[in-house]
């Protein structure tokens, strides 16, 4: 049944004004409990792909269905996806919890402070949710920012690059976030030009180069079997 697959993209292609092809063709799958990597180097046509994702900009062609729900321009974006795409601000006076609980009210969705406590807990910020975000390391803001997306425990969380800027031991603890978020049957795509990254936090990955699906698959296997094209995507 399609309504439980978070994800299914077919032919999906855009082309930039200035007609650069930023996306071309691209399909894969993503099935619940999966943390997938949407991996490439920089310019494959990551960001693109996810910003189609959230209904930000429209593909030339193609399809993408959520839950089955075919994702259509000018549609608000299904309640089930949580995402942070482009970095959000936060107030720096403010603590992280007054934050994100502003945020959250701003949004008009159900409050239900068993949900928020949930996604608080997964995001194990400690006391620091009680600091001014002002206080905040970069690294700290970043995990505010995917606390942020996870909010209403959305079914499929998606996250742009959401490593950038860590170090490897955030690089560590963000892929305990993930994995706790993934285990109860929720769905994760994150973006990253890292194939060392998205082998230690992912289940599976889709490769892109120029735009284009290059492998997919488990990441034991992308790593195992692909090595050849990997570096080809990677070269280029
Ligand atoms: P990065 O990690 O650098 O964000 P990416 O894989 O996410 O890379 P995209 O940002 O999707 O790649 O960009 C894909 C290609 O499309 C790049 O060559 C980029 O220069 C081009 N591009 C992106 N946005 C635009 C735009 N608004 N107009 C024209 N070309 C664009």
């Amino acid at each position: 049944d399609l309504r439980d697959v978070p994800l299914e993209i077919s032919g999906l292609t855009k082309a930039y004004r200035n007609g650069h092809l930023a996306v071309s063709d691209l399909s894969f799958r993503v099935e619940k409990g999966q943390v997938l990597g949407l991996l490439g180097p920089n310019g494959a046509g990551k960001t693109t792909t996810l910003r189609m994702l959230m209904g930000l900009i429209h593909p030339d062609s193609g399809e993408m269905r959520l839950f089955g729900h075919r994702v259509t321009p000018g549609a608000p974006v299904l309640s089930r996806l949580g995402s942070f795409v482009e970095g959000p601000g936060f107030l720096p006076h403010l603590s992280g919890r007054d934050n994100l609980d502003l945020y959250w009210r701003a949004t008009g969705r159900p409050a239900g402070e068993a949900r928020m406590a949930e996604a608080l807990e997964i995001a194990d910020l400690g006391t620091a949710l009680d600091r001014p975000v002002r206080t905040y390391s970069q690294g700290m803001r970043q995990r505010l920012a995917i606390a942020q997306a996870m909010l209403g425990l959305p079914d499929l969380l998606v996250l742009d690059e959401p490593t950038n800027g860590l170090d490897p031991p955030q690089i560590r603890e963000m892929r305990e976030v993930l994995v706790r978020y993934a285990a109860a049957g929720r769905t994760v795509i994150v973006s990253s030009h890292l194939l060392a990254e998205v082998e230690q936090t992912c289940t599976h990955a889709v490769v892109m180069s120029r735009g284009r699906r290059v492998a997919a698959g488990p990441v034991a296997e992308i790593v195992g079997t692909s090595g050849r094209r990997l570096e080809d995507a990677f070269l280029e």
